[in-house]
């Protein structure tokens, strides 16, 4: 019996709360609170149970503060952006809450990508005897969880690792992002960065492409080398990994509109002045495009998100691949948003269900591959996420 505290009332916050409600004799009491109520009222309106509902502007360390002293939950979710990350950490640590998120801060000025913000909360949440979970979406997160999975399992020392990660759903939108479109376009228009023989190797956004046979029908798609954050806390952690890549799909129709768009500055983040008032181009653009959660309804296809791994067993070289495949339509039924949102949303709830029961416990700051994977792969199992994997 938990109270837990959700902070962003987005395609993500939405799902978060639709499975929490799942779980109710963990998850006793939600509340949901973001910087637009009324999206936050709009959410509690479909769920089956009632939940409490507010607004916050969780830039603000004091707001943050008197809301968790007024709602005093265990636990408090951070599906919001991740310009937020800092300021509700401070949040948790001055009224003696437990934190999660599902992405690593960035400063709103540079698309960085790096945990050593958060890390340095470390001696903090120890001190505190508190727990920040960092990072429990899809990816990172499920990623990170299987890794560590395949680690405890089918190896004994992983060398290479590529997490692949497909979304072969279909919008019909003409250009859209599956979520925040400010923070996709930061993330998908930075150099691509991997590591290599103990160091980050750089090269040019979107460059570097393959093609890869995904399972399950869904067949032979083009593959780009990106940077992703889970890529530094998986190669500290398990210090075996030579290389580490992270690859995406993209359809060719959206790699034609993101070259338009950034031809033309409209992805910049350099603060322009129009009409006596300063506007940031990709914020801007945020604002016409279409919202991601609008595109629940109308996105078919599956996602498959999965981690492709070499190493060593008994001696011998071994192959290994492990994903999970998630269908845009059957999520749309079960909770109203597409599987993009429904696959961060899920591991952030199963990563709370784990720390409200006691599953996962410690003080202090971790990544999610610190932490026995085998209590996350079972419930990933039974809340939707079923995963699959074979040797190659
Ligand atoms: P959305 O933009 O749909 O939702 C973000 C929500 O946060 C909105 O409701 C927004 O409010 C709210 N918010 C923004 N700023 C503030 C603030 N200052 N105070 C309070 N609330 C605020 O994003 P998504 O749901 O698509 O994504 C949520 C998070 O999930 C992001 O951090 C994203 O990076 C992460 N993510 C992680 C993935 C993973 O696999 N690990 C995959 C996909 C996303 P308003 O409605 O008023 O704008």
């Amino acid at each position: 019996m938990s109270r837990v505290l959700i902070i962003g009332a987005g395609g993500v916050g939405s799902v978060v709360v639709h499975k929490c409600c799942q779980v109710p004799e963990v998850f006793s009491e939600i509340m949901l609170a973001s910087r637009t109520r009324e999206k936050c009222d709009a959410i509690a309106a479909q769920l089956p149970i009632p939940i409490k509902t507010a607004q916050v502007d969780a830039d603000q360390v004091d707001e943050l503060v008197a809301l968790m002293n007024d709602f005093q939950p265990e636990l408090c979710i951070n599906v919001a952006l991740p310009y937020q990350d800092l300021s509700i950490m401070d949040a948790c640590l001055e009224c003696g809450v437990h934190y999660l998120d599902t992405a690593n801060y960035e400063p709103r000025d540079e698309a960085k990508f790096e945990y050593h913000w958060q890390w340095a909360y470390q001696e903090r949440f120890k001190e505190a005897g508190l727990m920040a979970l960092l990072g429990s979406g899809f990816d990172p997160g499920v990623t990170n969880v299987f890794t560590a999975w395949a680690l405890k399992t089918e190896f004994d020392e992983i060398r290479e690792l590529d997490i692949i990660d497909c979304n072969a759903g279909d919008h019909g939108q003409p250009f859209a992002t599956n979520f925040n479109p400010e923070i996709n376009i930061r993330e998908v228009t930075a150099p691509a960065r991997h590591w290599e023989n103990g160091q980050w190797v750089e090269s040019p956004a979107l460059e570097t492409a393959q093609e890869f046979d995904f399972p399950e029908g869904i067949g032979n798609k083009k593959i780009y080398l990106m940077y992703h954050e889970e890529l530094e806390s998986l190669t500290r952690h398990i210090p075996s990994i030579e290389k580490a890549r992270f690859w995406m799909t993209f359809s060719d129709n959206y790699l034609k509109h993101l070259e338009v768009l950034q031809n033309i500055g409209m992805t910049s983040i350099e603060p322009i002045e129009y009409n006596g008032q300063e506007i940031i181009p990709l914020q801007f653009l945020k604002v016409v495009l279409p919202d991601p959660s609008s595109l629940g309804p109308l996105t078919k296809g599956r996602t498959c998100i999965g981690c492709l791994i070499k190493g060593l067993k008994d001696g011998k070289e071994k192959h290994y691949y492990i994903y999970n495949i998630c269908d845009h339509e059957q999520c749309y039924k079960e909770v109203g948003a597409q599987a993009v949102s429904y696959t961060t949303g899920v591991p952030a709830m199963i990563g709370a269900l784990l720390m409200l029961t006691g599953a996962w416990k410690g003080a202090g700051v971790f990544n999610m591959e610190e932490l026995d994977p085998t209590p996350f792969m079972e419930k990933l199992n039974i809340h939707g996420l079923p995963w699959k994997d074979r040797i190659l």
